[in-house]
């Protein structure tokens, strides 16, 4: 039922042809010869670059001038996991655990209070090999911040967290996924790429857990960048367990897992014009789900809505 919208949708919005598809096929396979015909322009950069607008010449120079980063172009089966909101003293290291076990690398964009209460933490994540990034000091929605705070917010956080894990930062994420111009530019001129994402199992939500992977892998284009999270969880184990089960459905189509750094290696940079406030970056969240056959997708997701998200505002990153 590709392109179905739910009996109670939230708004009349143009979703992208290629988030209808696949959801009642099941789970779907990374190897672009798996007898699909379009696969060879399945990459992030060709869906990225699709869902960018303006279009046309002009929006993909002001995209390279002033684009977020959702993925590289490549046709490969890589990808970026990426972990928002922790450290958490529980989940991330059993995180840490489930990815050396399944050989898997991936970047923590950490919330740089929780780092500093648990350094050893941080420590390991840096031990393991894996990468940290910049989410915030606090979970803060930089849009609502005059230039001068967002300023000294992003920078200060940086500043101590380079203290903290004795390297450079490299990448931001804005936490809610929601971005202006001008914090766009305090980041950039502060050093750091802004990433964004393609890909999320909306772990946000309290979906079927089996239906959160679907949603996941549905999205996931070579050289995708997946969003979960590793702060504190609506029920004990539910992160552990949704990012076993996504790394065996990785392995499964025989995805690799990497770094945000490590995927950058892989290919040019896909950009896009990412700016958007809460209510935009909620909808581009939940909007897909509304296309799904299940009617309890859609009754969870608004229930969650109306309660605390779990970054202590209404759902998303
Ligand atoms: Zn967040």
């Amino acid at each position: 039922m590709a392109g179905k919208v739910s009996e109670q949708p939230l708004v009349s919005v143009v979703i992208p042809a290629h988030q209808t598809q696949g959801v009642e096929r099941g789970l779907l396979r990374a190897d672009p010869s798996a007898g699909d015909a379009s696969a060879g322009d399945r990459s992030a950069g060709t869906e990225a670059m699709r869902r960018n607008a303006p279009a046309g010449v002009a929006g993909t120079a002001l995209a390279r001038l002033a684009g977020s980063v959702h993925g590289v172009r490549t046709h490969d089966p890589v990808f970026a996991l990426t972990f928002d909101d922790g450290p958490h003293r529980l989940n991330t290291p059993r995180i840490l655990t489930i990815l050396a076990d399944r050989g898997a690398r991936a970047t923590f964009f950490v919330i740089v209070r929780n780092a500093i209460g648990l350094p050893g933490v941080v420590a390991d994540i840096v031990a393991a090999g894996h990468e940290v990034a910049l989410h915030g000091q606090d979970h803060v929605d930089l849009t609502r911040c005059s230039p001068r705070a967002a300023a000294a917010m992003i920078r200060g956080a940086r500043d101590r967290l380079e203290q903290l894990i004795g390297r450079r930062v490299r990448y931001f994420r804005p936490p809610y996924g929601t971005q202006s111009l001008v914090s766009y530019i305090i980041a950039r001129g502060s050093g750091m790429e802004v990433v964004g994402w393609s890909s999320s199992p909306r772990d946000f939500l309290d979906l079927d857990l089996d239906r959160h992977v679907v949603v996941a892998f549905e999205e996931l284009e070579p050289g995708g960048i997946m969003l979960v999270h590793d702060g504190a969880p609506s029920a004990p184990g539910r992160r552990g367990w949704l990012l076993g089960r996504l790394l065996e459905e990785a392995g499964r189509g025989g995805w690799t897992a990497l770094t945000v750094g490590a995927l950058l290696q892989q290919g040019e940079p896909v950009r896009r014009l990412w700016f958007q406030r809460r209510a935009e970056a909620v909808l581009g969240e939940l909007a897909p789900l509304y296309l799904a056959e299940e009617p309890t997708s859609d009754v969870a997701a608004s229930q969650n809505l109306t309660s605390q998200g779990r970054c202590g505002g209404p759902a998303t990153a």
